[in-house]
């Protein structure tokens, strides 16, 4: 049965038996992946953040990130309920897309902890794309390409149409969850290298495991439809989708300028920058595309936290690191 619009034919409603197995596995690792915000401990990162800990580019790079964070999971969370899930009808994918959806309300909580916690003002923090035109063209960017999606008329009947629906999945997997998301990642799991709010830190390591399953999950998405659909990738297509990716390195590469004017402590966004490149080659590699960058790895820790390559076996690797931690013990 077809990954797609198929629920005329099928019963979206019977999920066995499975036919796509990797969409059920990546279920099994999210489940395996269980966590919560709130058991992650947040005084050491209230008390840096009230006294004099953290100097004022380290408090800016902070305030950006958790503002930057606190709409894109809502976004990402609407896109998938709003849009893609009307047309995702193969049930197993389906059934993922509601435990990814979870993964979301749950990254949505981590910054209503994070705003109460550490006493921010709502509109403060979640007016921060209105403020900070990095962010908000980051956010433009990725819903510009889900435009269609939303439209009411909207039904897949043409290669024309999966195209459209192709673009959603790269600009919301491959690009706002797997480049806008990484500087961010890099930056706060570097200040938390360095002891400096190390709660919200862990929390965005938490987050980050659980995103390489989404974008994993949306790669091979896009791999099925591509095989399912012969023809629909086209050469065109396929430089439509590199052009979005390297624009997309732009957007995120000035996001870490912006973010981090000046050197911190030992980072500079000259090597944020590197960073996203190294991460864009990965993407495009996963979208069987030539490398655009040959950027090294500014920051090999950060793929110690998770591994990001397809190559390397996130279901051998994922828990090993997490499992001795309190907060996962259900
Ligand atoms: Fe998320
Ligand atoms: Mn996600």
């Amino acid at each position: 049965m077809p990954i797609l619009n198929d629920d005329q034919q099928h019963d979206p409603n019977k999920i066995l038996p499975i036919e796509y197995d990797w969409a059920r596995e990546y279920y099994e690792a999210g489940v395996n992946n269980n966590w919560v915000p709130a058991e992650i401990p947040m005084q050491d990162d209230v008390s840096q953040w009230n006294g004099d800990a953290l100097s004022p580019a380290e408090r800016q790079l902070i305030e950006w990130n958790l503002g930057f964070f606190s709409t894109a999971e809502s976004l990402t969370a609407n896109n998938l309920v709003l849009a893609l899930y009307e047309y995702v009808t193969a049930p197993e994918c389906r059934q993922y897309l509601l435990r990814q959806v979870y993964e979301e309300a749950i990254h949505t909580d981590t910054f209503i902890y994070c705003c109460d916690t550490l006493g921010f003002e709502p509109e403060y923090l979640y007016g921060m794309y209105d403020r900070v035109p990095a962010i908000e063209q980051k956010d433009d960017f990725v819903v510009d390409l889900t435009r269609v999606l939303d439209d009411e008329e909207f039904t897949i009947e043409t290669d024309a149409d999966i195209r459209e629906l192709l673009r959603d999945l790269v600009g919301f997997y491959v690009i706002m969850e797997g480049i806008f998301f990484y500087a961010g990642f890099a930056m706060m799991l570097g200040l938390k290298r360095q002891g400096k709010m190390v709660g919200v830190g862990e929390q965005f390591e938490y987050i980050m495991r659980d995103e390489s399953l989404h974008l994993g999950f949306g790669v091979d998405l896009i791999d099925q439809i591509r095989t399912e659909n012969p023809g629909v990738w086209t050469d065109e297509f396929d430089e439509e989708v590199r052009d979005l990716v390297l624009e997309a390195v732009d957007l995120e590469s000035q996001y870490a300028h912006e973010a981090c004017p000046g050197e911190i402590l030992g980072m500079g966004s000259d090597q944020f920058v590197d960073y996203v490149e190294y991460i864009a080659d990965r993407r495009l590699g996963q979208l069987d595309q030539a490398e655009a960058f040959g950027t090294d790895n500014p920051f090999p820790w950060m793929s110690e936290q998770v591994d990001l390559n397809k190559e390397k076996n996130f279901f051998e690797t994922q828990v090993t690191e997490y499992q001795s931690g309190a907060s996962l013990d259900w």
